[in-house]
């Protein structure tokens, strides 16, 4: 390595294999580097991107941290997933929907927090969702049946009772 790859211009640019060709890591811009020629690559950062040698590095360092996005809470995440699932089976939309750009645009107006899941995601949310109807249901109707034993048997002790009134 020459003196020239540790200029503070190589924290910027990548060298391309193909030849005397580096790629600017700010625009993906092409540009022609001539044996030790690096002039023009400083200028480019000046003039493109108002970098220069001593706030480069701090400027790009900057760049790389990502804004900061709130998210929504797991519990949050949960009670919406929860009612798009219930919506989605009780329209009969498709699962697909989650995939659907102007749907996925409308959510983000309502909700710029909240993150759509994966088609896959929804698959087993409405299968969980599902079973757990189904027991409600089960829990139901062996409710209704305890009752139902309930008065069947109050119902035949009366009967026996009356039956030996009469004898008596
Ligand atoms: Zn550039």
């Amino acid at each position: 390595m020459s003196k020239q790859k540790k200029s503070w211009v190589w924290q910027h640019f990548v060298s391309l294999p193909s030849g005397d060709v580096v790629s600017c890591q700010h625009c993906e811009k092409r540009l022609t580097y001539q044996g030790s020629t690096t002039s023009h690559l400083p200028k480019h950062l000046m003039n493109v991107h108002g970098l220069s040698r001593n706030e480069g590095k701090k400027k790009l360092e900057q760049k790389t941290i990502l804004p900061f996005v709130e998210k929504l809470s797991p519990r949050e995440e949960a009670n919406i997933n929860s009612a798009l699932v219930e919506w989605i089976a009780k329209a009969q939309r498709p699962l697909s929907i989650v995939n659907d750009d102007g749907f996925a645009a409308f959510i983000e107006k309502l909700n710029p927090k909240y993150c759509l899941p994966s088609r896959q995601t929804v698959k087993s949310l409405v299968q969980q969702k599902f079973l757990q109807v189904k027991d409600n249901v089960c829990q139901f109707w062996s409710f209704i049946q305890y009752i139902f034993l309930l008065f069947l048997k109050l119902f035949c002790l009366s009967i026996v009772n009356g039956y030996r009134e009469k004898r008596v």
